[in-house]
């Protein structure tokens, strides 16, 4: 399949063909990747089976792992949820257009193949100017998922979306870097009190300050069990990963930085090309074969919107290993915090002190 690259500014007038041109693509139940304020979305008629079972193939999907239909007003909820609970709505006013996702229950109209086969829906209402036209334009509640090859880093750039789903799908629209660079916020409205399902850039703090408490699904923070599952079913999927293996170091700054030296020595030693993400505060103090900064420990947003292209440049650069450093898991830090432990397959180990090992 020969796909589309369109780059889109809302700025000028000929944006609107190109939003018209993915319009119809997605009329005629094709796919199309868009920009939105979190990440790049892969785009399809999210009430047409046709169109979810093409998303999924593209992907390489499970399929027991539900999409958000993305709405461009609100009046387009109401089509397909069968209720808007009283906190739901509290909610939507305080954060729609924007990177938080609700669970409703869902109306007959949406397709099992768009739920994952659950009796609830996930609707968002994203805030980015090419999403919005795009969805507006086609005028149904659009399915997308993150346009990733399924388990591997978002993609916040279109060109991630191209090496990922280059020939696989329609139309790519390029609307430059996204801003938040982590997937929406999602939280469960369907039951009492509402539970955040995935962290994002609408933070628990955030949440409470519209609703009062938020319960936090479990198996956020930790490594999912048989026994603690992620509601969401996505969430238990190993993603995120690049082909470079993650290992999360915790502890004070000095100590972390020497155990990561020491290891990445010993690894490079054994002919393995190694990696650290650091930060800019950090960056000087390790030697690896490459040392790439997230961005200042002071900008939580900044380190949010390049994780996962910096996850994606490791792999890119043929690393074989890579360290990274952890952040607190309060307000942003928590997604980011959350998305690094699945990246690192729940891999994190405490620094050592060097004087108190004894190397
Ligand atoms: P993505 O669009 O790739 O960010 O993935 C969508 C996320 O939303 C996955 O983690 C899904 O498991 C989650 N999700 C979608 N629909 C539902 C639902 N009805 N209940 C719980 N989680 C959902
Ligand atoms: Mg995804």
């Amino acid at each position: 399949m020969n796909t589309i690259l369109a780059k889109v500014d809302m700025a000028r007038p000929e944006a609107m063909e190109t939003i018209r041109q993915a319009a119809d693509i997605l009329r005629a139940g094709g796919l199309v990747a868009f920009p939105t304020e979190t990440v790049y979305g892969l785009g399809g008629n999210g009430l047409d089976e046709k169109a979810c079972e093409k998303i999924y193939l593209a992907k390489g999907r499970p399929s027991d792992n539900p999409l958000i239909l993305h709405i461009a007003q609100q009046e387009e909820l109401n089509r397909i949820v069968r209720e808007i609970p009283p906190l739901a709505r509290k909610l939507m006013d305080a954060f729609w257009p924007g990177p938080l996702t609700l669970i409703f229950p869902k109306a007959e109209i949406v397709p099992p193949k768009a739920t994952g086969g659950l009796d609830t829906v996930a609707v968002r209402f994203p805030s980015h100017p090419v999403a919005r036209a795009v969805i507006r334009a086609a005028g149904l509640p659009i399915a997308a998922p993150s346009a990733n090859s399924s388990g591997k880093p978002s993609p916040t750039r279109a060109s991630h979306v191209e090496f990922d789903l280059g020939g696989r799908i329609d139309m790519i629209v390029d609307g430059g870097a996204t801003e938040w660079g982590l997937e929406s916020t999602i939280v469960d409205v369907s039951v009492e009190p509402p539970v955040l399902l995935r962290p994002g850039a609408v933070t628990q703090e955030m949440l409470e300050e519209v609703i009062g408490s938020v319960e936090i699904d479990p198996a956020l923070l930790s490594k999912p069990t048989a026994a603690v599952k992620p509601k969401a079913p996505g969430m238990k999927y190993t993603h995120y990963s690049p082909k470079a293996e993650v290992l999360l170091v915790k502890g004070a700054e000095k100590n972390v930085a020497d155990t990561i030296n020491r290891m990445a020595a010993a690894e490079k030693a054994a002919g393995r090309k190694t990696g650290v993400m650091a930060t800019e505060q950090t960056r000087e103090l390790y030697h690896a074969d490459v040392v790439l900064s997230l961005g200042s420990r002071e900008n939580p947003a900044e380190i949010g919107a390049n994780l996962f292209k910096i996850l994606r440049k490791f792999d890119f650069l043929g690393v074989d290993v890579v360290y990274s450093e952890v952040f607190p898991e309060k307000g942003e830090g928590m997604a980011i915090m959350n998305r690094l432990q699945k990246a690192a397959g729940y891999h994190v180990i405490e620094a050592e002190d060097e004087k108190r090992s004894g190397i």
